[in-house]
Protein backbone atom coordinates (compact mmCIF):
# COMPACT_ATOMS: atom_id res chain seq x y z
CA UNK A 1 0.00 0.00 0.00
CA UNK A 2 2.63 2.57 0.75
CA UNK A 3 4.86 1.87 -1.88
CA UNK A 4 2.32 3.19 -4.22
CA UNK A 5 2.47 6.85 -1.94
CA UNK A 6 3.52 9.55 -3.80
CA UNK A 7 7.02 10.88 -2.17
CA UNK A 8 7.96 13.33 -4.43
CA UNK A 9 6.92 15.68 -6.93
CA UNK A 10 8.99 17.87 -8.54
CA UNK A 11 7.55 21.38 -10.15
CA UNK A 12 8.82 22.63 -13.37
CA UNK A 13 9.27 26.26 -13.57
CA UNK A 14 9.42 29.52 -10.91
CA UNK A 15 6.56 32.24 -11.57
CA UNK A 16 3.54 32.60 -10.18
CA UNK A 17 2.37 29.32 -11.01
CA UNK A 18 5.03 27.67 -9.85
CA UNK A 19 5.58 28.87 -6.98
CA UNK A 20 2.00 29.29 -5.98
CA UNK A 21 1.58 25.36 -6.29
CA UNK A 22 5.08 24.78 -4.35
CA UNK A 23 3.61 26.83 -0.94
CA UNK A 24 0.32 25.52 -1.02
CA UNK A 25 1.75 21.49 -1.54
CA UNK A 26 4.60 22.05 0.75
CA UNK A 27 2.09 23.88 3.64
CA UNK A 28 -0.20 20.69 3.09
CA UNK A 29 2.59 17.65 2.66
CA UNK A 30 5.86 19.21 3.62
CA UNK A 31 8.11 16.79 4.51
CA UNK A 32 5.94 13.91 4.07
CA UNK A 33 6.25 14.57 0.31
CA UNK A 34 9.67 15.96 -1.29
CA UNK A 35 8.86 18.96 -3.32
CA UNK A 36 11.46 20.22 -5.87
CA UNK A 37 11.52 23.19 -7.94
CA UNK A 38 13.28 23.78 -11.08
CA UNK A 39 13.47 27.52 -12.55
CA UNK A 40 15.84 29.44 -14.86
CA UNK A 41 16.91 32.44 -14.50
CA UNK A 42 17.72 32.96 -17.94
CA UNK A 43 14.63 32.64 -19.11
CA UNK A 44 12.85 34.27 -16.62
CA UNK A 45 9.02 34.51 -16.01
CA UNK A 46 6.18 36.40 -17.97
CA UNK A 47 6.62 38.76 -15.39
CA UNK A 48 2.96 40.21 -15.56
CA UNK A 49 -0.18 39.13 -13.40
CA UNK A 50 -1.12 41.65 -11.22
CA UNK A 51 -4.65 42.22 -11.05
CA UNK A 52 -6.88 39.59 -8.93
CA UNK A 53 -10.33 38.75 -7.99
CA UNK A 54 -11.63 38.61 -4.18
CA UNK A 55 -10.59 34.66 -3.93
CA UNK A 56 -6.66 35.25 -3.74
CA UNK A 57 -7.47 36.14 -0.28
CA UNK A 58 -8.84 32.45 0.21
CA UNK A 59 -5.50 31.19 -1.17
CA UNK A 60 -3.42 33.35 0.81
CA UNK A 61 -5.34 32.78 3.94
CA UNK A 62 -5.14 28.92 3.39
CA UNK A 63 -0.81 29.71 3.78
CA UNK A 64 -1.20 31.53 6.80
CA UNK A 65 -0.13 34.74 4.79
CA UNK A 66 -0.55 38.30 6.71
CA UNK A 67 -2.41 40.46 4.88
CA UNK A 68 -0.46 43.98 5.56
CA UNK A 69 2.72 41.80 5.18
CA UNK A 70 2.04 40.40 2.34
CA UNK A 71 1.01 43.85 0.68
CA UNK A 72 3.37 46.29 2.37
CA UNK A 73 6.28 43.01 0.74
CA UNK A 74 4.58 43.06 -2.90
CA UNK A 75 3.97 46.82 -2.86
CA UNK A 76 0.31 45.96 -3.47
CA UNK A 77 -2.71 47.73 -3.46
CA UNK A 78 -6.55 47.27 -3.48
CA UNK A 79 -9.14 46.57 -5.91
CA UNK A 80 -13.01 46.79 -5.91
CA UNK A 81 -13.54 46.21 -9.07
CA UNK A 82 -12.80 46.75 -12.97
CA UNK A 83 -13.91 49.78 -14.80
CA UNK A 84 -14.60 49.10 -18.30
CA UNK A 85 -14.55 52.41 -20.66
CA UNK A 86 -15.50 52.13 -23.95
CA UNK A 87 -16.62 48.53 -24.56
CA UNK A 88 -20.25 48.72 -25.79
CA UNK A 89 -19.94 52.19 -27.68
CA UNK A 90 -17.02 54.50 -27.52
CA UNK A 91 -17.92 56.95 -24.67
CA UNK A 92 -19.63 54.02 -22.33
CA UNK A 93 -18.46 53.62 -18.95
CA UNK A 94 -19.30 50.88 -16.76
CA UNK A 95 -17.96 48.27 -13.57
CA UNK A 96 -17.51 44.94 -13.01
CA UNK A 97 -17.49 46.03 -9.25
CA UNK A 98 -17.04 43.16 -6.80
CA UNK A 99 -19.41 42.39 -3.74
CA UNK A 100 -23.28 43.14 -3.59
CA UNK A 101 -25.51 45.32 -5.59
CA UNK A 102 -28.73 46.23 -4.12
CA UNK A 103 -29.85 44.39 -0.85
CA UNK A 104 -31.11 41.55 -0.36
CA UNK A 105 -34.97 42.68 -0.54
CA UNK A 106 -36.29 39.42 -0.87
CA UNK A 107 -34.48 37.83 2.50
CA UNK A 108 -36.25 41.22 4.36
CA UNK A 109 -40.06 39.99 2.79
CA UNK A 110 -42.53 37.50 2.03
CA UNK A 111 -41.51 38.09 -1.88
CA UNK A 112 -38.60 35.44 -1.62
CA UNK A 113 -38.13 34.43 -5.29
CA UNK A 114 -36.96 37.49 -7.05
CA UNK A 115 -33.67 39.27 -7.09
CA UNK A 116 -32.22 42.85 -6.33
CA UNK A 117 -32.32 43.17 -10.15
CA UNK A 118 -35.98 42.11 -10.55
CA UNK A 119 -36.73 45.02 -8.36
CA UNK A 120 -34.64 47.06 -9.65
CA UNK A 121 -36.20 47.01 -13.16
CA UNK A 122 -39.49 47.70 -11.83
CA UNK A 123 -38.53 50.19 -9.47
CA UNK A 124 -36.42 51.67 -13.39
CA UNK A 125 -39.73 51.65 -14.83
CA UNK A 126 -41.17 54.85 -13.03
CA UNK A 127 -37.41 56.32 -12.32
CA UNK A 128 -35.70 56.19 -15.61
CA UNK A 129 -32.18 57.66 -14.36
CA UNK A 130 -31.83 55.00 -11.57
CA UNK A 131 -28.93 53.65 -12.44
CA UNK A 132 -27.89 49.50 -11.07
CA UNK A 133 -24.41 50.94 -9.62
CA UNK A 134 -26.19 53.30 -7.28
CA UNK A 135 -26.87 50.05 -5.07
CA UNK A 136 -23.23 48.89 -5.28
CA UNK A 137 -20.97 49.95 -2.44
CA UNK A 138 -17.87 48.89 -4.38
CA UNK A 139 -19.01 51.14 -7.60
CA UNK A 140 -19.28 54.28 -5.36
CA UNK A 141 -16.48 54.28 -3.22
CA UNK A 142 -13.96 53.65 -6.41
CA UNK A 143 -15.33 56.51 -7.70
CA UNK A 144 -14.78 58.41 -4.79
CA UNK A 145 -11.43 56.62 -4.19
CA UNK A 146 -12.63 55.25 -1.13
CA UNK A 147 -11.57 52.10 0.37
CA UNK A 148 -13.16 49.95 3.10
CA UNK A 149 -12.15 45.94 3.78
CA UNK A 150 -15.92 45.32 5.21
CA UNK A 151 -16.97 45.11 1.32
CA UNK A 152 -15.43 41.91 -1.05
CA UNK A 153 -12.05 43.30 -2.41
CA UNK A 154 -9.52 41.80 -4.22
CA UNK A 155 -5.33 43.04 -4.74
CA UNK A 156 -3.07 44.33 -7.28
CA UNK A 157 0.17 43.69 -6.47
CA UNK A 158 4.00 43.77 -8.13
CA UNK A 159 3.60 39.98 -9.66
CA UNK A 160 7.66 39.09 -8.97
CA UNK A 161 7.55 40.18 -5.48
CA UNK A 162 4.64 37.84 -5.04
CA UNK A 163 6.53 35.03 -6.72
CA UNK A 164 9.31 36.16 -4.71
CA UNK A 165 7.34 36.36 -0.98
CA UNK A 166 5.55 32.69 -2.15
CA UNK A 167 9.30 31.33 -2.60
CA UNK A 168 10.60 32.46 0.72
CA UNK A 169 7.37 30.58 2.19
CA UNK A 170 7.97 27.76 0.31
CA UNK A 171 11.94 27.12 1.13
CA UNK A 172 11.00 28.04 4.70
CA UNK A 173 8.71 24.48 4.14
CA UNK A 174 10.97 22.43 3.23
CA UNK A 175 10.62 23.13 -1.05
CA UNK A 176 13.93 22.56 -2.57
CA UNK A 177 14.91 24.87 -5.69
CA UNK A 178 17.18 23.76 -8.32
CA UNK A 179 18.30 26.64 -10.95
CA UNK A 180 18.73 25.38 -14.28
CA UNK A 181 17.30 24.85 -17.17
CA UNK A 182 15.76 21.83 -18.11
CA UNK A 183 17.20 20.50 -21.46
CA UNK A 184 15.59 16.92 -21.68
CA UNK A 185 12.78 15.50 -19.98
CA UNK A 186 12.91 11.74 -19.74
CA UNK A 187 9.69 9.12 -20.07
CA UNK A 188 9.66 5.48 -19.12
CA UNK A 189 8.13 3.22 -21.62
CA UNK A 190 4.25 4.15 -19.95
CA UNK A 191 5.11 7.44 -21.56
CA UNK A 192 5.35 9.07 -17.66
CA UNK A 193 8.13 11.05 -16.75
CA UNK A 194 10.65 10.19 -14.75
CA UNK A 195 13.24 12.96 -14.78
CA UNK A 196 14.59 16.21 -15.96
CA UNK A 197 17.96 16.44 -17.42
CA UNK A 198 19.28 19.93 -16.71
CA UNK A 199 22.10 21.88 -19.05
CA UNK A 200 24.46 21.88 -15.78
CA UNK A 201 24.51 17.68 -16.05
CA UNK A 202 22.35 17.50 -12.90
CA UNK A 203 19.35 15.19 -12.87
CA UNK A 204 16.39 15.83 -11.17
CA UNK A 205 13.46 12.58 -10.43
CA UNK A 206 10.64 12.13 -8.81
CA UNK A 207 6.91 10.21 -8.51
CA UNK A 208 4.55 12.68 -10.34
CA UNK A 209 5.77 16.39 -12.22
CA UNK A 210 4.15 19.70 -12.46
CA UNK A 211 4.60 21.73 -15.52
CA UNK A 212 4.65 25.70 -14.38
CA UNK A 213 6.68 26.21 -17.51
CA UNK A 214 4.35 28.91 -18.52
CA UNK A 215 3.14 29.11 -22.85
CA UNK A 216 6.38 26.43 -22.84
CA UNK A 217 4.85 23.74 -21.56
CA UNK A 218 7.71 22.10 -21.66
CA UNK A 219 6.16 19.11 -20.29
CA UNK A 220 2.65 18.17 -20.74
CA UNK A 221 3.02 19.91 -24.50
CA UNK A 222 6.63 19.07 -25.98
CA UNK A 223 7.04 16.16 -23.90
CA UNK A 224 3.65 14.76 -23.53
CA UNK A 225 1.76 16.08 -26.55
CA UNK A 226 -1.13 17.48 -24.53
CA UNK A 227 -3.37 18.95 -27.29
CA UNK A 228 -4.38 22.48 -26.91
CA UNK A 229 -7.82 23.43 -28.00
CA UNK A 230 -7.64 26.63 -29.33
CA UNK A 231 -10.37 29.68 -29.26
CA UNK A 232 -9.03 32.32 -30.94
CA UNK A 233 -12.18 32.04 -33.42
CA UNK A 234 -13.79 33.69 -30.62
CA UNK A 235 -11.22 35.04 -28.73
CA UNK A 236 -9.03 36.70 -31.59
CA UNK A 237 -6.32 38.76 -29.49
CA UNK A 238 -2.74 36.99 -29.64
CA UNK A 239 -0.91 39.67 -28.62
CA UNK A 240 0.29 41.85 -25.81
CA UNK A 241 2.43 44.99 -25.07
CA UNK A 242 3.34 45.39 -20.93
CA UNK A 243 4.93 48.56 -19.61
CA UNK A 244 5.52 49.97 -16.43
CA UNK A 245 5.51 53.53 -15.51
CA UNK A 246 5.75 56.59 -13.16
CA UNK A 247 2.64 57.11 -10.97
CA UNK A 248 1.29 60.79 -11.17
CA UNK A 249 -1.57 60.28 -9.41
CA UNK A 250 -2.56 58.11 -5.32
CA UNK A 251 -3.67 54.73 -6.83
CA UNK A 252 -7.34 54.16 -7.40
CA UNK A 253 -8.93 51.17 -6.05
CA UNK A 254 -9.98 49.31 -9.68
CA UNK A 255 -8.53 48.02 -12.53
CA UNK A 256 -9.30 50.23 -15.49
CA UNK A 257 -9.85 48.24 -19.25
CA UNK A 258 -9.94 50.77 -21.97
CA UNK A 259 -11.18 49.62 -25.43
CA UNK A 260 -9.57 50.44 -28.34
CA UNK A 261 -9.69 50.45 -31.88
CA UNK A 262 -8.28 46.76 -31.97
CA UNK A 263 -8.26 45.37 -28.20
CA UNK A 264 -7.65 47.07 -24.93
CA UNK A 265 -5.35 48.53 -22.53
CA UNK A 266 -5.44 48.10 -18.25
CA UNK A 267 -3.73 50.22 -16.23
CA UNK A 268 -2.75 48.64 -12.75
CA UNK A 269 -2.17 51.21 -10.23
CA UNK A 270 0.19 50.13 -7.48
CA UNK A 271 1.49 51.57 -4.61
CA UNK A 272 5.11 52.39 -6.34
CA UNK A 273 4.31 52.27 -9.89
CA UNK A 274 1.58 51.64 -12.73
CA UNK A 275 1.16 48.40 -14.93
CA UNK A 276 0.14 48.56 -18.22
CA UNK A 277 -0.51 47.09 -21.38
CA UNK A 278 -2.45 46.94 -24.56
CA UNK A 279 -3.68 43.48 -25.86
CA UNK A 280 -4.44 43.42 -29.71
CA UNK A 281 -5.01 41.24 -32.50
CA UNK A 282 -2.09 41.16 -34.66
CA UNK A 283 -4.03 40.30 -37.50
CA UNK A 284 -6.22 44.31 -37.18
CA UNK A 285 -3.07 46.00 -35.60
CA UNK A 286 0.38 45.75 -36.32
CA UNK A 287 2.82 46.10 -33.08
CA UNK A 288 3.97 49.70 -33.94
CA UNK A 289 0.31 50.71 -33.68
CA UNK A 290 -0.21 49.04 -30.97
CA UNK A 291 2.88 50.33 -28.94
CA UNK A 292 1.33 53.74 -29.87
CA UNK A 293 -1.85 53.51 -28.91
CA UNK A 294 -0.51 52.40 -25.52
CA UNK A 295 2.23 54.70 -24.86
CA UNK A 296 -0.27 57.80 -25.96
CA UNK A 297 -2.78 56.60 -23.40
CA UNK A 298 -0.06 56.31 -20.38
CA UNK A 299 -0.07 59.31 -18.17
CA UNK A 300 3.40 58.97 -16.14
CA UNK A 301 7.15 58.30 -17.27
CA UNK A 302 7.79 54.68 -18.71
CA UNK A 303 10.17 52.81 -16.51
CA UNK A 304 10.59 49.77 -18.47
CA UNK A 305 10.96 48.96 -22.19
CA UNK A 306 7.50 48.30 -23.77
CA UNK A 307 7.86 44.47 -24.05
CA UNK A 308 5.63 42.10 -26.75
CA UNK A 309 4.11 39.19 -25.35
CA UNK A 310 2.72 36.17 -28.21
CA UNK A 311 -0.33 33.68 -26.71
CA UNK A 312 -2.96 31.35 -28.17
CA UNK A 313 -5.97 31.59 -26.37
CA UNK A 314 -7.48 28.05 -25.69
CA UNK A 315 -6.58 25.12 -23.40
CA UNK A 316 -4.65 22.06 -23.33
CA UNK A 317 -7.62 19.34 -23.61
CA UNK A 318 -5.72 16.99 -20.79
CA UNK A 319 -4.24 19.48 -18.58
CA UNK A 320 -3.18 16.49 -16.60
CA UNK A 321 -2.07 13.45 -18.47
CA UNK A 322 -0.02 10.47 -17.38
CA UNK A 323 2.20 11.26 -14.49
CA UNK A 324 2.47 15.26 -15.27
CA UNK A 325 -0.28 17.82 -14.28
CA UNK A 326 0.21 21.25 -15.85
CA UNK A 327 -0.75 24.76 -13.90
CA UNK A 328 -1.01 28.47 -14.65
CA UNK A 329 0.00 29.17 -18.39
CA UNK A 330 1.11 25.37 -19.48
CA UNK A 331 -2.32 24.71 -18.96
CA UNK A 332 -4.15 27.57 -21.21
CA UNK A 333 -4.23 30.99 -21.22
CA UNK A 334 -7.51 33.55 -21.72
CA UNK A 335 -6.73 37.14 -21.64
CA UNK A 336 -6.91 38.93 -18.74
CA UNK A 337 -9.82 41.03 -19.11
CA UNK A 338 -10.94 39.37 -15.95
CA UNK A 339 -8.07 38.62 -14.45
CA UNK A 340 -8.73 35.18 -13.78
CA UNK A 341 -5.36 33.71 -14.54
CA UNK A 342 -4.11 33.47 -10.92
CA UNK A 343 -7.20 32.37 -9.93
CA UNK A 344 -7.08 29.30 -12.40
CA UNK A 345 -4.03 28.80 -10.73
CA UNK A 346 -5.71 28.31 -7.21
CA UNK A 347 -8.26 26.55 -8.15
CA UNK A 348 -6.38 24.18 -10.11
CA UNK A 349 -3.96 23.77 -7.18
CA UNK A 350 -7.34 23.06 -4.67
CA UNK A 351 -8.58 20.85 -7.29
CA UNK A 352 -5.27 18.80 -7.37
CA UNK A 353 -5.16 18.44 -3.49
CA UNK A 354 -8.70 17.03 -3.44
CA UNK A 355 -8.30 14.50 -6.16
CA UNK A 356 -5.06 13.92 -4.72
CA UNK A 357 -3.12 10.77 -6.77
CA UNK A 358 -1.44 7.49 -5.82
CA UNK A 359 1.91 7.04 -7.94
CA UNK A 360 -0.65 4.39 -10.20
CA UNK A 361 -4.29 3.92 -11.04
CA UNK A 362 -5.34 7.40 -10.87
CA UNK A 363 -7.51 7.27 -13.86
CA UNK A 364 -10.28 8.18 -12.47
CA UNK A 365 -8.82 10.99 -10.58
CA UNK A 366 -7.14 12.42 -13.63
CA UNK A 367 -10.79 12.26 -15.59
CA UNK A 368 -12.20 13.97 -12.73
CA UNK A 369 -9.62 16.60 -12.57
CA UNK A 370 -9.63 17.23 -16.28
CA UNK A 371 -13.17 17.28 -16.25
CA UNK A 372 -14.32 19.97 -14.18
CA UNK A 373 -10.53 22.21 -15.44
CA UNK A 374 -12.51 21.81 -18.54
CA UNK A 375 -15.70 23.01 -17.26
CA UNK A 376 -14.33 25.76 -15.33
CA UNK A 377 -12.51 27.30 -18.19
CA UNK A 378 -15.17 27.33 -20.33
CA UNK A 379 -17.21 29.47 -18.48
CA UNK A 380 -14.38 31.87 -17.98
CA UNK A 381 -14.15 31.93 -21.73
CA UNK A 382 -17.89 32.84 -22.15
CA UNK A 383 -17.42 35.82 -20.14
CA UNK A 384 -14.84 36.75 -21.82
CA UNK A 385 -15.98 36.60 -24.98
CA UNK A 386 -19.39 38.60 -23.38
CA UNK A 387 -17.37 41.46 -23.60
CA UNK A 388 -16.55 41.61 -26.93
CA UNK A 389 -19.33 40.13 -28.53
CA UNK A 390 -22.06 42.66 -26.93
CA UNK A 391 -20.10 46.08 -28.65
CA UNK A 392 -21.63 48.40 -30.70
CA UNK A 393 -18.46 49.83 -32.10
CA UNK A 394 -18.09 50.54 -35.23
CA UNK A 395 -14.28 51.78 -35.77
CA UNK A 396 -12.86 49.15 -36.80
CA UNK A 397 -12.92 45.45 -38.27
CA UNK A 398 -12.07 44.11 -35.40
CA UNK A 399 -15.34 45.25 -33.31
CA UNK A 400 -17.67 44.22 -36.13
CA UNK A 401 -16.11 40.66 -36.56
CA UNK A 402 -16.45 40.00 -32.93
CA UNK A 403 -20.02 41.45 -32.51
CA UNK A 404 -20.86 39.02 -36.27
CA UNK A 405 -18.76 36.05 -35.24
CA UNK A 406 -20.91 32.74 -34.11
CA UNK A 407 -20.54 32.35 -29.52
CA UNK A 408 -20.41 29.19 -28.51
CA UNK A 409 -24.07 27.61 -27.52
CA UNK A 410 -23.37 28.14 -23.64
CA UNK A 411 -22.90 31.99 -23.89
CA UNK A 412 -25.91 32.60 -26.26
CA UNK A 413 -28.46 30.82 -24.43
CA UNK A 414 -27.47 32.57 -21.17
CA UNK A 415 -27.71 36.12 -23.20
CA UNK A 416 -31.32 35.32 -24.14
CA UNK A 417 -32.41 33.88 -21.12
CA UNK A 418 -31.20 37.38 -19.33
CA UNK A 419 -32.47 39.36 -22.19
CA UNK A 420 -36.13 37.43 -22.08
CA UNK A 421 -36.27 37.40 -18.23
CA UNK A 422 -33.43 38.59 -16.54
CA UNK A 423 -32.46 35.28 -15.27
CA UNK A 424 -28.62 34.24 -14.66
CA UNK A 425 -28.51 30.51 -15.50
CA UNK A 426 -26.01 28.96 -13.44
CA UNK A 427 -24.12 26.06 -13.33
CA UNK A 428 -22.78 24.82 -9.65
CA UNK A 429 -19.00 25.87 -9.18
CA UNK A 430 -19.02 28.62 -11.32
CA UNK A 431 -16.52 31.32 -10.76
CA UNK A 432 -18.81 34.72 -11.89
CA UNK A 433 -21.53 35.29 -9.45
CA UNK A 434 -24.85 35.96 -10.84
CA UNK A 435 -24.25 40.04 -10.28
CA UNK A 436 -21.08 39.69 -11.87
CA UNK A 437 -22.85 38.21 -15.09
CA UNK A 438 -25.51 41.08 -14.72
CA UNK A 439 -23.03 43.75 -14.55
CA UNK A 440 -21.36 43.11 -17.74
CA UNK A 441 -24.52 42.57 -19.88
CA UNK A 442 -25.64 45.88 -18.79
CA UNK A 443 -22.94 47.62 -18.97
CA UNK A 444 -22.63 46.71 -22.71
CA UNK A 445 -26.59 47.82 -23.56
CA UNK A 446 -28.87 45.12 -22.71
CA UNK A 447 -31.67 45.94 -20.70
CA UNK A 448 -33.88 42.78 -19.67
CA UNK A 449 -37.28 42.65 -21.13
CA UNK A 450 -38.85 41.31 -17.80
CA UNK A 451 -38.51 40.68 -14.34
CA UNK A 452 -40.27 37.89 -12.35
CA UNK A 453 -43.34 38.27 -11.36
CA UNK A 454 -43.70 38.28 -8.19
CA UNK A 455 -42.05 41.44 -7.73
CA UNK A 456 -46.03 42.70 -8.51
CA UNK A 457 -46.81 41.70 -5.40
CA UNK A 458 -44.98 44.32 -3.68
CA UNK A 459 -46.91 47.22 -3.70
CA UNK A 460 -45.20 50.38 -4.86
CA UNK A 461 -45.17 52.36 -2.56
CA UNK A 462 -43.52 49.96 -0.20
CA UNK A 463 -40.95 49.49 -3.39
CA UNK A 464 -40.28 52.77 -3.48
CA UNK A 465 -39.33 53.26 0.64
CA UNK A 466 -37.39 50.15 0.05
CA UNK A 467 -35.08 51.82 -2.90
CA UNK A 468 -35.61 55.30 -0.69
CA UNK A 469 -33.87 53.06 2.31
CA UNK A 470 -31.31 51.33 0.35
CA UNK A 471 -29.94 54.45 -0.91
CA UNK A 472 -29.81 56.42 2.43
CA UNK A 473 -28.01 53.77 4.11
CA UNK A 474 -25.18 53.11 1.06
CA UNK A 475 -24.90 56.86 1.04
CA UNK A 476 -24.03 56.95 4.73
CA UNK A 477 -21.60 53.81 4.72
CA UNK A 478 -19.82 56.16 1.84
CA UNK A 479 -19.50 59.38 3.28
CA UNK A 480 -17.67 57.19 6.38
CA UNK A 481 -15.16 55.51 4.22
CA UNK A 482 -11.33 56.58 4.69
CA UNK A 483 -9.80 56.98 0.81
CA UNK A 484 -7.91 54.18 -0.64
CA UNK A 485 -4.37 56.06 0.06
CA UNK A 486 -5.42 56.81 4.01
CA UNK A 487 -6.51 53.21 4.01
CA UNK A 488 -2.62 51.93 2.38
CA UNK A 489 -1.02 54.30 4.23
CA UNK A 490 -2.51 53.29 7.71
CA UNK A 491 -2.50 49.62 7.02
CA UNK A 492 0.22 48.35 4.79
CA UNK A 493 2.31 51.39 3.22
CA UNK A 494 5.39 50.17 1.98
CA UNK A 495 9.04 50.85 3.27
CA UNK A 496 10.44 51.92 0.22
CA UNK A 497 9.52 52.16 -3.22
C1 LIG B 1 -0.30 40.01 -21.06
C2 LIG B 1 -0.71 39.23 -19.86
C3 LIG B 1 -1.32 39.88 -18.79
C4 LIG B 1 -1.74 39.15 -17.67
N1 LIG B 1 -2.40 39.78 -16.64
C5 LIG B 1 -2.92 39.04 -15.63
C6 LIG B 1 -3.66 39.63 -14.58
O1 LIG B 1 -3.84 40.85 -14.51
N2 LIG B 1 -4.16 38.82 -13.62
C7 LIG B 1 -3.96 37.47 -13.63
O2 LIG B 1 -4.48 36.77 -12.75
N3 LIG B 1 -3.21 36.91 -14.58
C8 LIG B 1 -2.70 37.63 -15.58
N4 LIG B 1 -1.95 37.04 -16.54
C9 LIG B 1 -1.60 35.63 -16.40
C10 LIG B 1 -0.46 35.48 -15.41
O3 LIG B 1 0.61 36.33 -15.76
C11 LIG B 1 0.02 34.04 -15.36
O4 LIG B 1 -1.08 33.20 -15.17
C12 LIG B 1 0.98 33.85 -14.22
O5 LIG B 1 2.01 34.77 -14.27
C13 LIG B 1 1.54 32.45 -14.25
O6 LIG B 1 2.51 32.31 -15.22
P1 LIG B 1 3.36 30.98 -15.21
O7 LIG B 1 4.00 30.84 -13.90
O8 LIG B 1 2.47 29.88 -15.68
O9 LIG B 1 4.43 31.21 -16.36
P2 LIG B 1 5.80 32.07 -16.33
O10 LIG B 1 5.71 33.28 -15.51
O11 LIG B 1 6.18 32.25 -17.77
O12 LIG B 1 6.85 31.12 -15.65
C14 LIG B 1 7.44 30.04 -16.32
C15 LIG B 1 8.58 29.49 -15.51
O13 LIG B 1 9.08 28.34 -16.16
C16 LIG B 1 10.50 28.44 -16.22
N5 LIG B 1 10.98 27.69 -17.38
C17 LIG B 1 10.49 27.71 -18.64
N6 LIG B 1 11.24 26.91 -19.44
C18 LIG B 1 12.19 26.37 -18.64
C19 LIG B 1 13.26 25.48 -18.87
N7 LIG B 1 13.53 24.99 -20.07
N8 LIG B 1 14.05 25.16 -17.82
C20 LIG B 1 13.82 25.65 -16.58
N9 LIG B 1 12.81 26.51 -16.31
C21 LIG B 1 12.02 26.86 -17.33
C22 LIG B 1 10.78 29.92 -16.31
O14 LIG B 1 12.09 30.21 -15.89
C23 LIG B 1 9.74 30.45 -15.32
O15 LIG B 1 10.24 30.35 -14.01
C24 LIG B 1 -1.50 37.75 -17.63
C25 LIG B 1 -0.83 37.13 -18.68
C26 LIG B 1 -0.43 37.85 -19.79
C27 LIG B 1 0.29 37.15 -20.89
Amino acid sequence: MSTNKIKSLVIAGGGSAGWMTAAMLSKLFSPAIKIILVESDAIGTVGVGEATIPAIKNFNRMLGIDEADFLKFTKGTFKLGIQFDNWGKVGDSYMHAFGRVGNSIAASSEFSDASFIDYWLKYKQKYDSSDFWDFSLNYLASKDNKFCDETSYAYHFDASLYAKYLRELSEKWGVERVEGKITNVKKDERGFIKQLNLESGKEVSGDFFIDCTGFRSLLIGETLGSEYEDWSHWLPADSAIAVQSSSTKQPIPYTRSTAHKVGWQWCIPLQHRVGNGIVYSSKFMDDDEARKTLVDNIDGDLLTEPRVIRFKTGMRVEPWKNNCLAIGLASGFLEPLESTSLHLIHTGIKRFVKLFPSKENFHKERTEYNSQTNNEYQRVRDVIILHYYLNQRDDSDFWIYCREMDIPESLKQKIETFTRTSRIEQKEGDMFSKRSWQQIMLGQGITPNGYHPIVDLMPESQLEKVFAQMREKIEMELENLPTHQEFIDSFCKADSY
